[in-house]
C-alpha cells in the first residue's frame, strides 16, 4: 500500500468510526493477495472484522454503559399494533442522521403505547454504531443534577455529558417535580441545544408541562429549545402492556 493509501485509510476509518477497519485493512490484503480473493472476498472480509470487533466490546459495551431498563429493538417492535408511528419514520431516524445534526426526537402518548421502547430502541442502534449514549428517566437526570448543583459542580456535569452524543430522558411527567427541577432541567436542555442530541419521552402534552415542573416561564423556554429542531412524535391508542388483558382487569369487574 501507498502512503498516501494509508493516510486516506487512516481518514476515512476514522469518519466511519471504524479503527478495526484500519487496523485489519493491510493484514487481510496480504492474505487476499496470497490466496487470489476477489475485491468483493476482501470488502467482505475487512467489513466483517469490524463488525465482529463491535459486537464484541464496542457496541455491547456501550449498551451496558447505557444502563437501558432493558434492551429493544426496532425489529422487536410491531408496527401493524402501533399504527400512529410509520416504520419508515424510525427506520429513517435509525439512521441517526439526527445525532450527526444534533437534533431532538420527542416521543409523546398515553402510557404502554411504545414511548420507552422506541426511545431506547433509537438509542441502542446508536451505540452499536458507535456513539456513546446514557439512559435515564427524568427524575434520574434531575436527581443527578440537583447533587452536582448541591456539589457545586453542575456546569462540570453538564460539561461532562455534553461530551456524551446521545441522552435518553425517559417519563417526563409521570410524577411532578420539585421546584429546583424547571431550573435544572431548562440547564440540561439549553447545555445541548443545538449541539447534543436527546430524545425525550412524555405521557403528558407540552400545554400540560407548566403544572408537572410548576415553573411555566421556564418550561416555555425549554421547550421552545427541545422542539426547535425535532422530530415529534405523537403515539396513540390503548396500552400494549394490557392487550388481551380483557376487562376484568381494566375495569377491577368480574364478569359472572
Ligand atoms: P410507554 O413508554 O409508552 O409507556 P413502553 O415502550 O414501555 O410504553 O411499552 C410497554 C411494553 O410494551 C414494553 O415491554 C414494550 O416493549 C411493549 N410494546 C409497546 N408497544 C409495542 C409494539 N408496538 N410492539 C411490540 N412491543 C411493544
Ligand atoms: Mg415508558
Amino acid at each position: 500500500m501507498s502512503g498516501s493509501t494509508v493516510a486516506e485509510l487512516a481518514y476515512l476509518s476514522r469518519s466511519l468510526k471504524a479503527p478495526r477497519l484500519l487496523a485489519v485493512a493491510g493484514r487481510l490484503a496480504e492474505r487476499a493477495r496470497d490466496e487470489g480473493w476477489d475485491h468483493e472476498t476482501y470488502l467482505a472480509a475487512v467489513l466483517a472484522e469490524e463488525v465482529a470487533a463491535r459486537d464484541s466490546h464496542g457496541g455491547s459495551a456501550r449498551v451496558k454503559a447505557a444502563r437501558f431498563p432493558a434492551v429493544k429493538t426496532i425489529d422487536d417492535f410491531d408496527f401493524r399494533v402501533q399504527t400512529s408511528v410509520k416504520r419508515e419514520v424510525i427506520a429513517h431516524l435509525a439512521q441517526l442522521d439526527f445525532l450527526a445534526e444534533a437534533t431532538n426526537v420527542v416521543f409523546l402518548g398515553p402510557p404502554g403505547t411504545g414511548k420507552t421502547h422506541l426511545s431506547i430502541a433509537l438509542a441502542v442502534q446508536a451505540a452499536r454504531r458507535g456513539y456513546r449514549v446514557a439512559f435515564a428517566t427524568a427524575h434520574q437526570w434531575v436527581n443527578r443534577l440537583g447533587a452536582a448543583k448541591r456539589a457545586g459542580r453542575l456546569d462540570e456535569e453538564l460539561e461532562r455529558l455534553g461530551r456524551i452524543p446521545l441522552l435518553v430522558v425517559d417519563e417526563v411527567g409521570y410524577i411532578p417535580f420539585d421546584p429546583e427541577a424547571a431550573s435544572l432541567f431548562f440547564a440540561l436542555i439549553s447545555s445541548r441545544y443545538e449541539r447534543r442530541s436527546m430524545i425525550v419521552s412524555s405521557n403528558k402534552t407540552f400545554s400540560a408541562w407548566a403544572e408537572i415542573f410548576g415553573d411555566p416561564v421556564a418550561v416555555a423556554a425549554m421547550v421552545d429549545r427541545l422542539v426547535h429542531h425535532a422530530e415529534v412524535i405523537v403515539l396513540k391508542g390503548d396500552s400494549y402492556r394490557l392487550r388481551g388483558k380483557g376487562e376484568e382487569v381494566l375495569t377491577g369487574s368480574k364478569r359472572s
